[in-house]
């Protein structure tokens, strides 16, 4: 009775000491406080807390501080008791100096990986042609703005060598064995572009072509960009253009000429449906091209309303004035 009559005592005692720090009294918790008691005897001997004995230590740092002393303290290899105790105000350097110098270092050579990432798509390749060797006009204009009509004039005086996009799409899609044909035929029947990577790399084989046959170097590409992505690869990889001549004509005429022209032409797409895709594709996603460069100022705008004879002589006046009389 006595003896548990003590242990009551002794027990309301802990209680009592315990619960001053707030926490309830169960067994698990005062186990805890007798931890932390024998935890608070090893600072007293620390150097490091013994500025502030009250103030319990953070386990983390407990854990860091024998680490610390042994990694980056200087003259502590020996690690004996005759090892001089670290200057009182170097105290917190010597803890987070070595920290700061591996962030900083760290991130250092993280921004220097980046910026070398960044460098890399600079360096951009090389167009197949010089432009100082090669000249390309560009001829842009709705279905049915007169472009075919006006660049067999050009190629008639000046020696230009004519690529149509369309036309050579067309003649992809007939060849025998091509993996693109039906990917073509479905494009043009509904107005749609094809793939810039097939029109680009049919551009670049025929201009390789006609140069390694004619040695000419001076090419009207007809119909061609139509498409943002289009002119953008072909600069890039084929060759810089000099200008865009855009023919520029009202849809009302460019309709009633290609409903003609679908009398005689065969194509698959000069029929009311498909002309009124291919006017839709015109304005939504070939129009932004001649904006770009517009832009740029490299455009020459020729109103093709008139009669072939009339558009062709403001396009000769046009294109002298923008690359002098021998162009
Ligand atoms: N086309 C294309 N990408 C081009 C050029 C033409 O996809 O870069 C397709 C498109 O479907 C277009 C068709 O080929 O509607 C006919 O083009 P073409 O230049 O022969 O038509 P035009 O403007 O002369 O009437
Ligand atoms: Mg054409």
């Amino acid at each position: 009775m006595a003896a548990s009559a003590s242990g009551r005592q002794a027990w309301r005692q802990l209680v009592r000491n315990s619960s001053c720090r707030g926490s309830a009294a169960t067994p698990s918790n005062l186990l805890r406080q007798q931890q932390q008691q024998r935890q608070f005897a090893f600072p007293r001997h620390a150097s490091s807390f013994s500025r502030h004995p009250v103030t319990p230590p953070p386990s983390s740092l407990l854990r860091q501080q024998p680490l610390a002393q042994r990694s980056y303290s200087s003259g502590s290899q020996g690690g004996g008791q005759n090892t001089p105790p670290p200057p009182r105000g170097s105290k917190s350097q010597i803890k987070f100096w070595p920290f700061l110098l591996i962030i900083a270092l760290g991130s250092g050579g993280y921004m220097l990986l980046v910026n070398r990432r960044k460098d890399m798509p600079r360096t951009k390749p090389t167009p197949a042609f010089s432009p100082s060797e090669v000249t390309v006009l560009f001829v842009l204009g709705g279905p049915g703005a007169g472009k075919g009509t006006q660049c067999a004039r050009l190629v008639r005086d000046y020696h230009f060598a004519h690529l149509s996009a369309g036309d050579l799409l067309r003649a992809e899609q007939d060849r025998p064995g091509s993996q693109y044909g039906q990917l073509i035929r479905d494009c043009i029947k509904n107005g749609e572009i094809v793939p810039m990577e097939v029109t680009v790399a049919l551009l670049e084989n025929a201009m390789r072509d006609t140069i390694a046959r004619t040695g000419t170097k001076k090419f009207l590409i007809d119909g061609f960009p139509r498409k943002m992505d289009q002119a953008l690869k072909f600069e890039e990889v084929v060759c810089p253009a000099r200008l865009v001549l855009f023919y520029d004509c009202p849809e009302a005429e460019m309709e009633r000429r290609l409903l003609e022209r679908g009398k005689t032409s065969g194509r698959a797409d000069d029929n009311a449906e498909s002309i009124r895709k291919r006017f839709r594709t015109f304005v939504d996603t070939s129009m932004p091209v001649v904006h770009h460069y517009e832009a740029e100022g490299r455009v020459v705008k020729v109103d093709s309303t008139p009669p072939p004879d009339k558009v062709y002589a403001d396009t000769q006046e046009k294109l002298r004035q923008a690359l002098g009389d021998k162009f």
